[in-house]
């Protein structure tokens, strides 16, 4: 990108305008953090509910201050250890912080994105910019910047392109304002690193239970297309056995995608691949990042060829495996 377009895209934002732009980790759809208004604008274009907070992304420490109200030293060692990364610290709120942005709540996610057109746009701006993924509400995250064109054309001014996201899933959500902290969703950055990091053990917002504060979003319909979608097993002679059952069992004339490890991909029949629209693959086996990066892709391909029922193969349950799955069960819960 131009310094040119760069220079436009933070002149939209400095007017109170929304930007999309790449992250490492979905697209984001940007506007001053600071800004209440330009922030409302976010939650109507993607028809999104005002109690859903939003993630402020920063470009340099500097900008903490304006953002949270304090930063404490576990803050610090992780902000030190994972950013620029998939790794949002909710902390407690600077009183500049809008409500708008925190979904009415006294804490803020912030987060630094580990690609250098957010960061270049960010520190061109001059502002923190607060960001959802840029798709309209309840659909899967956008990975390309022709997946923000569908979801948001002729809504928004200016989106960025910056090619494919690398880690393709949301970033990992932990709460330090809690006595330990919690995992409130998984992402890129897994609850094994962040336990190693910090020499303690990390709770998922499920362990911690009734006393976890919720994050918020997590309530909605997310990351679900059109068809009905059907986890099947990581394993690929079982996932191969529950493909044929599907086939066998599916109404006529019902369109079935399948999103799968290569290894299960390479066991269909000639007669199973002419029934499944798409046939996209997850990667090889035991490649959790791999699937991760291309579950939401596959889901959209699946909505364009209008199938009634998607069939998507799971991963193991660990490390980005967890984020992996976390988004395939709420797409399946739809
Ligand atoms: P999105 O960028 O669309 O993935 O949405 C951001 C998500 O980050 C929200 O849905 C929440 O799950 C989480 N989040 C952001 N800010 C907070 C906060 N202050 N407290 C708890 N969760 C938050
Ligand atoms: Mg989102």
């Amino acid at each position: 990108m131009s310094g040119e377009s760069l220079a436009s895209a933070a002149a939209l934002l400095r007017a109170g305008e929304p930007v999309a732009f790449p992250t490492e980790t979905v697209y984001g759809l940007g506007a001053n953090a600071l800004d209440a208004g330009a922030c409302r604008r976010i939650f109507a274009v993607k028809g999104r509910p005002a109690d859903n907070p939003l993630i402020v992304h920063i470009a340099g420490m500097e900008r903490l201050r304006d953002v949270c109200a304090v930063w404490p030293p576990e803050a610090r060692l992780l902000a030190v250890r994972f950013w620029p990364g998939p790794l949002t610290l909710v902390l407690p709120r600077q009183k500049g912080v809008p409500p708008e942005v925190t979904g009415g709540l006294d804490t803020v996610g912030v987060r630094m994105p580990d690609h250098p057109l957010a960061l270049a746009l960010i520190r061109t701006a001059g502002l923190p910019l607060a960001a959802p993924s840029a798709n309209l509400s309840g659909k899967p995250s956008p990975t390309t910047a022709d997946h923000v064109w569908r979801d948001l054309q002729g809504r928004i001014p200016l989106i960025m392109d910056g090619g494919p996201c690398r880690v393709g899933l949301e970033s990992t959500v932990l709460d330090l304002t809690a006595g330990s902290p919690v995992i409130l969703r998984p992402g890129g950055v897994t609850k094994e690193e962040l336990e190693q990091a910090l020499g303690k053990a990390v709770m998922t917002a499920d362990e911690a239970g009734e006393s976890a504060p919720k994050a918020p979003g997590m309530k909605y319909r997310h990351y679900a297309p059109q068809g009905r979608v059907m986890p099947i097993s990581a394993d690929s002679a079982a996932a191969g056995r529950q493909i044929a059952e599907q086939l066998r069992t599916v109404r006529p004339g019902e369109r079935v995608a399948l999103l799968a490890t290569d290894e299960t991909l390479a066991g269909l029949d000639a007669a199973q691949r002419a029934r499944l629209t798409p046939v996209f693959s997850l990667g090889g086996a035991r490649r959790p990042a791999q699937a991760a990066a291309r579950l939401f892709t596959g889901l959209r391909l699946a909505d364009e060829s209008r199938a009634g029922l998607i069939l998507v193969q799971e991963t193991e349950d660990s490390g980005v495996g967890s984020a992996f799955m976390n988004r395939l069960r709420k797409a399946a819960r739809g």
